[in-house]
């Protein structure tokens, strides 16, 4: 279903992520049929490039990685000719003057801050002074949003100065993965899972994001960071949030986000023991972090898992274990609910040791594969066997990976619908900086040095011990 026809401003619209990720996005979107003609997407960045300069680069950005498939590349030439290009200095005048004039006060308005976060204001600022931005009109913004929380206070506070909370979108691209959405319509459109989804049954929660790449390229970013902020602040968080959350009245943008910072706001202070964080190390063949990062003093995580706690009845004494980190054995995303084991068995001992698993994939593949036991098949006797029901969608749905949008396609496409659902709210954003804020405070404070793990691997030692001291594994990075 097409969205309304709009005008999208992309200021950083010829940068790393605009090139990479937006416009392939929105790409796929106009061949899906979603893109109505009217619609223009305006690049506004710095360099007077000029509008035939600007469709050329995004038709090699296309090419280069959007990896339109034949069939999609009859649509390009149409596509290219509803972008537009303003060379702007977003900190001065240039610019704004011609931008006023190119934006349709009588469509959808949505502004893309694909920018570095310090220039934020003075965009919110010039749309309105110049007269630009509608009273309905959207911002989008990106990570990191803020760095810790008296940051993130300042940046919300420049944004809402100049827009109300309900034109505010914080994009956090892995709400918008199809089975993070999945996660909801499971939980919340069976009656099966929430009877179960409580401490009761539940005996503790695996959240895992594990990388194979470094940090090369972007380091000298991402050394001031750390996986604490990269990662954990706003990604595992939000996953968290979804898994945790008691079910909202409605499938509505403030019901689902008061659920959420009500969890947030639930987490017990993390215990020092309770984090382990790690750094790669060199081996023969590959750089260790601080050569990739290009400082060789650096105390910087590349990883960190934690233990978890929410105070509230129904995660009382549940654990989520967190754990993110580069340059692992695999890429993978997961969360894995493990279930208690059976009170009492019928059977033979060693087929009751294992325990239900519900396992929601989010990378490579998305999925859900619930673990049970069932008989294995054959004359030989009550022989029990542990195996996965496998949900993968396109199972059972069809294929549908050709118009699946993939994440940031999908939150564009809310934003231009004006549906704010998988977008994190300002006090949400605050509140999750508040439980990180005391950990890495702590590990500043008495200059904590991360524990070294081998390229390749699936984390620092110290990292098993946190989970094996409670009598549990973590699932197999694979
Ligand atoms: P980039 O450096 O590649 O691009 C910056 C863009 O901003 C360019 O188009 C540049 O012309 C424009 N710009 C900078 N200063 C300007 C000014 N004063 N006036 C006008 N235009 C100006 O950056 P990027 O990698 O595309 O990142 C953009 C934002 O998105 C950053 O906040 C980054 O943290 C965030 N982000 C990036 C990625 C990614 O994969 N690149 C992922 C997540 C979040």
């Amino acid at each position: 279903i097409p969205v309304e026809p709009f005008d999208l401003v992309i200021f950083g619209g010829t940068g790393d992520l605009a090139r990479r990720k937006i416009l392939p996005g929105l790409f796929r979107r106009f061949c899906a049929g979603q893109m109505p003609a009217g619609a223009r997407i305006i690049g506004a960045a710095r360099g007077d490039i000029g509008q035939q300069g600007y469709q050329d680069m995004i038709r090699g950005a296309i090419n280069e990685f959007g990896a339109p498939s034949a069939e999609s590349l009859v649509h390009l030439d149409a596509f290219i000719a509803q972008l537009h290009y303003v060379a702007i200095d977003i900190c001065g005048d240039g610019g704004w003057g011609e931008l006023a004039k190119l934006i349709r006060k009588d469509l959808v308005n949505a502004y893309y801050f694909s920018v570095a976060p310090s220039l934020f204001g003075d965009i919110a600022a010039r749309l309105n002074s110049w007269d630009i931005a509608t009273p309905e009109a959207r911002i989008v913004v990106e990570k990191p949003f803020g760095r810790d929380l008296q940051s993130a206070k300042a940046l919300n506070k420049v944004l809402s100065q100049q827009f109300d909370e309900s034109q505010i979108y914080r994009i956090d691209h892995y709400l918008g993965k199809e089975t993070v959405q999945n996660l909801m319509a499971v939980r919340f459109g069976n009656l099966l899972f929430e009877p179960l989804w409580n401490a009761q049954y539940i005996d503790h929660i695996q959240i895992t994001v594990a990388e194979t790449v470094g940090v090369g390229g972007r380091g000298a970013y991402y050394d001031k960071s750390g996986a604490m902020r990269d990662m954990v602040q706003n990604h595992l968080m939000q996953l968290l949030c979804l898994i945790a959350m008691e079910p909202p009245s409605h499938f509505d943008p403030d019901a689902v986000r008061d659920e959420k910072l009500k969890v947030i706001r639930s987490l017990a202070p993390v215990a020092a023991h309770h984090v382990v964080r790690g750094q790669y190390d060199a081996t023969a063949t590959t750089a260790s972090y601080r050569t990739d990062a290009e400082n060789p003093r650096s105390f910087t995580e590349s990883y960190v898992a934690i233990k978890a706690h929410i105070e509230n009845w129904r995660w009382a004494g549940v654990p989520f274990y967190l754990r993110t980190g580069k340059k692992l054995k695999a890429r993978t995303s997961e969360i894995a609910i493990v279930f208690k084991k059976l009170p009492h068995s019928i059977f033979e001992k060693s087929a009751d040791e294992k325990q239900n698993v519900l396992a929601i994939q989010l990378q490579p593949n998305e999925g859900m594969t619930l673990d049970v036991t069932i008989k294995e098949p054959g004359p030989g006797g009550m022989r029990l066997v542990h195996v996965p029901l496998d949900m993968t969608f396109a199972d059972a749905l069809g294929d549908h990976s050709e118009d699946t949008p993939d994440a940031y396609e999908r939150l564009i496409m809310d934003v231009i619908r004006g549906d704010q659902t998988l977008f994190m709210r300002g006090d949400e954003v605050e509140a999750a900086w508040k439980w990180t804020d005391p950990i890495i405070e702590a590990w500043e404070a008495r200059n904590d040095v991360p524990k070294l793990y081998d390229v390749g691997s699936a984390g620092p030692e110290d990292a098993m011990a946190l989970i094996h001291r409670d009598g549990r594994r973590w699932r197999e990075v694979k």
